[in-house]
């Protein structure tokens, strides 16, 4: 990796080299904090988590042909190079650092109470129109998850987009001295982690910390329609700029058009006086602002109208999680990833956005524990309390879920299994209905979607 030599990550580290000198030059070929990921010429950092002393993998990862390992407990004598370090979780922010400062890249910081990831991929997708984009992986936003990151940057990235998460006094810091980013984006300052920070006042101290860290000559992007954020003068002597629905906005969203769960069509208007149509493909106002969002660090890094609307036109997504799929016949909501109470809830939200019959395909949730059967009946009655016409509930304990949508006006199916659901659908479907899939990943629901998609 560039710049990866023992030497320099002994240096970058304020730590104490051990084993044979002649190695010192040499680069290593990956940086791994799980042992299982170790493979030839990788530097291992042995970090303790909250049950495991990862430096008993040591000599696993030596087995395998790691070049070099960072520990921070005195490992004696031993026939293989060790870097010994006051913390290794220190050390690994600190390599993360060295790694990232090796590069030209511009760097995009996200941080924010809710939204960060949604708001990644927006801007992912935007700047992928004009550059060779890395990304979080994920939700990889913390202490571990930064460096991470960071490590499976290339020399072809030109711009590199980090999420960073933070629930302490102190955190942010950790973080954004080893992203130095360019451009700093807040989405909004919620009530999350208010026990540890208090007062929302206390929650955008920290989080503005990131701009601490921030480059000489960067952008700080902030979500005008948040009134804390609103309210902030310059910080490091930057005006930030702001994203939003109002009109005292740099950049502004009017025509707001909700199309279900198409997504919504809406008019962006740029700071210098342009504007365009765009529809954002997901449904929800909050996805209207991760698109502003977009929108502003495209224009900061130099895009073009056109390229932004693209991007946020194309915005990527996964199947199973969130996806929308629209037939001749059905819009599906494809979830089917995984499901628990909580997020099937919110996919019925999504679903209670469609303009049109509404129809939710339920399976099984597992790993519930002693409530399992309470928590399908709440699931069940939530549907029917959002006004979902249709209810299709599969498996044995989706059995609950059908209990409890079983109220007036609401139409309810039980299948005990897939196929007796599969045999049936065609004549519960009807054009034009929206049909929400999801539960347990051990349902194998995406057999559904297919049968659906092709009805
Ligand atoms: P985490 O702290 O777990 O990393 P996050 O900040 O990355 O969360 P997301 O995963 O993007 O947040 O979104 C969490 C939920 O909030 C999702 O249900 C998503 O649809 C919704 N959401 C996305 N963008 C916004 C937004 N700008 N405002 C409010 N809610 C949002
Ligand atoms: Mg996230």
């Amino acid at each position: 990796m560039k710049n990866l030599t023992l030497e320099n990550i002994t240096k970058a580290c304020k730590g104490t080299y051990h084993g044979d000198t002649s190695k010192l030059s040499q680069e290593v070929a990956g940086v791994v904090i799980d042992s299982r990921k170790v493979e030839k010429d990788y530097l291992f950092v042995a970090i303790d988590g909250e049950n495991v002393n990862a430096h008993k993998f040591i000599p696993d990862t030596i087995e395998k042909g790691a070049m070099c390992v960072v520990s921070h407990e005195d490992l004696g004598e031993t026939d293989y190079p060790y870097i010994l370090v006051e913390s290794t979780g220190q050390a690994l922010l600190d390599i993360a650092k060295l790694y990232r400062d090796s590069f030209d890249v511009k760097v995009v910081g996200i941080t924010g109470s809710v939204g960060k990831t949604s708001t990644k991929e927006m801007i992912a997708s935007v700047l992928s129109q004009k550059y060779n984009v890395h990304k979080t992986l994920g939700n990889f936003n913390n202490e571990w998850g930064l460096p991470i990151t960071i490590f499976e940057m290339n020399e072809e990235n030109q711009v590199a987009i980090l999420e960073m998460g933070v629930n302490h006094f102190g955190e942010m810091r950790r973080l954004s001295s080893v992203a130095s980013p360019d451009v700093c984006v807040i989405t909004n300052i919620g009530v999350a982690h208010l026990e540890f920070f208090k007062t929302r006042e206390g929650i955008f101290q920290e989080k503005s910390q990131m701009i601490q860290d921030m480059k000489n000559g960067g952008t700080i992007i902030f979500n005008g329609d948040d009134d804390i954020l609103r309210e902030s003068g310059p910080i490091k002597g930057v005006e930030p700029v702001f994203f939003g629905t109002g009109d005292n906005s740099d950049f502004r969203a009017t025509d707001i058009k909700p199309l279900g769960l198409k997504g919504t069509s809406c008019t962006l208007h740029m700071p210098n006086g342009t504007s365009f149509d765009c529809v954002v493909p997901l449904p929800g106002i909050h996805m209207v602002s991760n698109a502003l969002a977009g929108a502003a660090v495209g224009y900061s890094l130099d895009l073009t109208n056109e390229e932004i609307k693209a991007g946020i036109e194309n915005l990527p997504s996964i199947p199973g999680r969130n996806h929308i799929i629209i037939t001749d016949k059905l819009t599906i909501l494809d979830d089917c990833y995984n499901a628990n109470p909580i997020s099937t809830k919110a996919s019925i939200d999504v679903l209670d956005m469609a303009i049109g019959r509404k129809v939710a395909v339920l399976g099984n949730m597992g790993e519930l524990g002693a409530n399992e059967k309470e928590l399908h009946y709440e699931t069940g009655a939530y549907a029917a309390e959002k006004g979902v016409d249709v209810v299709c509930a599969i498996g044995d304990l989706a059995k609950e879920i059908a209990n409890g949508a079983s109220v007036d006006g609401t139409e309810v199916h039980w299948f005990k299994t897939k196929a007796d659901f599969l045999a049936e659908m065609k004549n519960i479907m009807k054009e034009g209905d929206n049909v929400l899939v999801k539960a347990s990943h051990g349902m194998h629901f995406p057999e559904l979607v297919e049968a659906l998609e092709a009805l």
